[in-house]
C-alpha cells in the first residue's frame, strides 16, 4: 500500500482506490492533507493493468465466445484490475510530466 511521503501514513486499500479513481492528478493524504502525486512508473503500470480487460476482445473472437460470456469475463477482469490497482500506487511529493 502507498505511504505518504510527508507523514509516512500508510494509505488503506479503500483510500488508495478512491484517490486513483478521481480525474485529478493530485491526491491529498487522508492523514496530513498534503498533496501527493502518483509516480510516472506507477501511472504506466496502472495504464497497462487497465488494458488487460481489452485484451479479451480479440481473444473472444478467436475463441468464438458469445457476447454475454465475453462481457461477463470482461466485467470480472475489470473488477480484478480495480482490486489490485491500489497495490501498484506509489506516491511522491512532486508531479512528473506525463511523458
Ligand atoms: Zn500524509
Amino acid at each position: 500500500m502507498p505511504k505518504c511521503t510527508y507523514c509516512q501514513h500508510k494509505w488503506s486499500w479503500r483510500e488508495a482506490l478512491t484517490k486513483q479513481l478521481t480525474i485529478h492528478r493530485t491526491m491529498n493524504c487522508p492523514h496530513c492533507q498534503k498533496k501527493q502525486y502518483q509516480t510516472r512508473s506507477s501511472r504506466q503500470k496502472a495504464g497497462l493493468l487497465n488494458m488487460i480487460p481489452l485484451v479479451l476482445l480479440p481473444v473472444s473472437t478467436i475463441l468464438d465466445l458469445s457476447i454475454p460470456v465475453a462481457l461477463s469475463i470482461m466485467l470480472l477482469l475489470f473488477i480484478a484490475v480495480l482490486m489490485v490497482m491500489p497495490f501498484f500506487l506509489v506516491l511522491k511529493d512532486e508531479d512528473d510530466p506525463l511523458w
